[in-house]
């Protein structure tokens, strides 16, 4: 008889809710009081430090050792006021987790004696090991020592665990020892110089004051809570972040009573006490509500530049992860924690604002000021279209192939939707490209003639997974658990590359003598010709938009390892490397990384379900199979006719065709990792993984859960999917 799933219930019914404290009922009290922010660092430094340290950090100029010394010595003073013992540098390797590495800054002198110390070369560069990181290629190339060095664009912060534990934390960058990237950080901060440069040049034929462009990032978090008793309970998601087998319960999502539903005690406690931690953080969460699911949960904070708002959400997953223990719940980030409910996303908003305040993506209400949105955003689309396929490879994830296409999130195909208002205006440019630029006045008018309440009226698509949404494009794909830097580093590369060709066109044509707004409007309206099979307004979770979108020439690639594969294509590398984003050999290692870590997820899961099936759900199956056979026995001994024990006998047999079909499944799952491991090439084993080890779970799952519908609710080990979703 197993019990293990009904202490976890018992114990999930008895939980305390805890009460969370607000250090103060003023947030700005406390708001970002654990950040080494400006004004901290006004604090803390000399006049001169201080100037000095603004310099690095607005133009990105190379910090010396004597200013290292300095702002490491103010920032541990800072930190060990602040009750800090210790010091970590900060890094996003990879793994897409982040990691951290902790040194304290007790420096023993002598046997009985010692003193806090933190040195500037310690802030600036530290070695971990390299090797216990991905490294893709580079590994069998270069040393595996790597080294990680401080981005002083990023805050240091302090990270509180518990109440007394307390580290400085330095963000940093992560290179091998031949100065290779080996993070997601790298990339992105070379794609956001690279914005800049391209896009500066542009908003000049607008405004020769704008000097400085920055993408802005404002992330919307999805997310599921499970009582971490029931949690502890199903060794898959405890190793996989997602439950690989359980039948659907008769209610799921069906009554669509949780979106905007009123939120529980207990996990609004929750939210207030990850929140706090946030906004110490100087992370503002500004919306909180349940999603679609049951159990289901998004936060959004206010957006950022990109660098920034990477870093917030990779720190606010981490908090979330960590809070949710404090509160007997975890956390499940997975794109896809139960199948037959909505998975999880990250919808990833991104605009582009100057340094003179302007969103280049918010329509204005001059035809001056529309023309210069009407640029960027066209520019967007055309990136997007040429670039749909780097897009793709971006999100890919074996989380979220489960999303991407399984009709709750967008296809796998990339297209953009505009709405109907824009749709008119940008045909009208369209139509008339014969006479753009000559007849300027009249261009004009037709781009002034997006409405001034425009802003408010855009329409919206759900479906879409890149959507114009007023002043801004969503990036709606994005997987929950991801690292936005990978989507927003391939975005922000595309538009700048974009707006490096628009440039140029647009100079040429004003040497041959037009006007600045015609030249403007002439290559606009060809991009809005060239670019026009990427829009679409409608539903994008239809079959037919599979096969429209088929004709126009569109890729609908489903699976992780192929969509990797554009990544690598002779389009992507020149897009890449010649725009100076990723070095050869670090595009070839960030490939074989992300294909490694995508066949060790579904080996993962492979290896869990055999666990599951073998040593949890046949014993159960095989002793009520033993009863059943019992039963029948005894009633045919009593002199029981065989129509009398009809239903034990159906019972016994449906039981045993699902043993059997269950454990051939697994016979064969494992047969096919074995021969996936045979594959010589990082892509060929992670295809074998995707196509053939993935390609027997589902059948598995069938009689794994068909047996979950049969046997003794009393003998089932594992907490069912209505006691994960709905128990609270
Ligand atoms: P909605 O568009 O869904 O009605 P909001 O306008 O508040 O709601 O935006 C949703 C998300 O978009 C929020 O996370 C917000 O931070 C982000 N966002 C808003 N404006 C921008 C911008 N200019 N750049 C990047 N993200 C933005
Ligand atoms: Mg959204």
């Amino acid at each position: 008889m197993s019990t293990k799933r009904f202490d976890a219930i018992e114990h999930t019914l008895q939980r305390p809710i805890i009460d969370v404290k607000l250090p103060s009922n003023k947030i700005s009290d406390f708001f970002a009081e654990n950040v080494f922010s400006i004004d901290t660092m006004r604090k803390y430094l000399s006049k001169d430090a201080f100037i000095g340290m603004m310099a690095v950090i607005e133009s990105g100029k190379k910090i010396d050792s004597e200013l290292a010394d300095q702002v490491a010595s103010a920032m541990k003073e800072w930190a060990m006021e602040k009750g800090a013992t210790s010091y970590t540098h900060w890094f996003q390797p990879l793994t897409g987790a982040t990691a951290e590495k902790h040194d304290t800054f007790f420096t023993p002198t002598d046997s009985s004696k010692g003193i806090e110390k933190f040195k500037g070369k310690e802030l600036v560069q530290q070695e971990p090991d390299g090797s216990s990181f991905p490294t893709g290629g580079l590994r069998a190339t270069f040393e595996a020592r790597g080294y990680t060095a401080w981005d002083p664009s990023s805050p240091a912060f302090i990270v509180e665990v518990g109440t007394s534990a307390k580290t400085l934390c330095i963000p940093t960058i992560f290179v091998a020892y031949t100065g290779e990237a080996l993070d997601f950080k790298v990339p992105l901060l070379k794609s956001q110089q690279l914005l800049q440069r391209a896009a500066v040049p542009v908003c000049n034929y607008f405004d020769e004051k704008v000097q400085k462009v920055v993408p802005t990032l404002g992330w919307e978090q999805e997310y599921f809570l499970v009582d971490a008793a029931l949690f502890a309970a199903r060794p898959d998601l405890l190793l996989t972040g997602r439950t690989v087998l359980g039948a659907a319960p008769p209610k799921g999502q069906q009554l669509d009573d949780h979106y905007f539903g009123s939120i529980s005690e207990r996990v609004h406690a929750y939210m207030l006490d990850f929140e706090t931690e946030a906004l110490k953080l100087g992370i503002t969460i500004s919306t909180r509500h349940n999603e679609v699911a049951p159990g289901q949960y998004e936060c959004a904070p206010v957006f950022s530049d990109v660098n920034s708002a990477v870093d917030k959400n990779q720190l606010v997953m981490d908090i979330m992860d960590r809070v949710a223990r404090r509160h007997g719940l975890r956390l499940l980030l997975h794109e896809k924690p139960f199948a037959g409910v909505n998975g999880s996303g990250k919808h990833n908003n991104w605009s582009l604002a100057t340094d003179t305040g302007i969103n280049l993506l918010a329509p204005g209400d001059s035809p001056e000021t529309n023309l210069q949105f009407l640029t960027f955003f066209v520019n967007t689309i055309k990136a997007v279209h040429t670039h749909a396929n780097l897009l793709r490879a971006a999100i890919a994830s074996a989380g979220n192939d489960h999303r991407l296409g399984a009709n709750e999130a967008p296809p796998a195909i990339i297209s953009i939707f505009i709405g109907s208002t824009l749709t008119k205006v940008l045909e009208s440019i369209a139509e008339n490209s014969s006479t753009a630029g000559k007849a300027t006045k009249e261009k004009l008018n037709i781009v002034g003639s997006i409405p001034d309440l425009f802003l408010d009226n855009t329409d919206r698509n759900r479906t879409s997974p890149f959507a114009f949404t007023g002043n801004k494009f969503e990036f709606r794909a994005v997987g929950s658990s991801a690292n936005c830097a990978a989507a927003m580093t391939a975005l922000n590369t595309i538009v700048a590359d974009q707006l490096f060709s628009f440039k140029k066109e647009v100079d040429v044509l004003i040497k041959k003598g037009r006007t600045t707004q015609g030249a403007l409007l002439k290559v606009l309206s060809s991009y809005i010709k060239e670019a026009k099979a990427i829009l679409f307004e409608g539903d994008n979770y239809t079959d037919e938009w599979a096969t429209e979108a088929a004709r126009r020439g569109l890729s609908n690639v489903k699976d992780t390892p192929r969509a990797l594969g554009f990544y690598v294509t002779p389009k992507a590398k020149s897009l890449l490397v010649g725009n100076g984003i990723y070095k050869e050999a670090e595009l070839a290692a960030f490939y074989e990384v992300l294909l490694e870590n995508y066949e060790l997820k579904i080996d993962i899961e492979s290896k869990v379900m055999e666990e599951m099936v073998i040593n949890q759900i046949l014993p159960v199956a095989i002793e009520y199979q033993s009863s059943l056979a019992n039963n029948i026995l005894t009633l045919k001994d009593l002199g029981y006719k065989k129509k009398q024990y009809k239903a034990q006998t159906e019972l016994l047999e449906s039981l045993g065709k699902h043993i059997n079909a269950v454990k051939a499944g697994v016979d064969k799952m494992v047969a096919a990792r074995k021969k996936a491991h045979q594959k010589k090439s990082a892509k060929a084993t992670a295809i074998a993984y995707g196509d053939k080890v993935k390609g027997c779970f589902d059948e598995i799952r069938t009689h794994a859960d068909a047996l979950e519908q049969l046997i003794d609710d009393q003998l089932w080990p594992l907490p069912k999917y209505r006691e994960l979703l709905f128990i609270k």
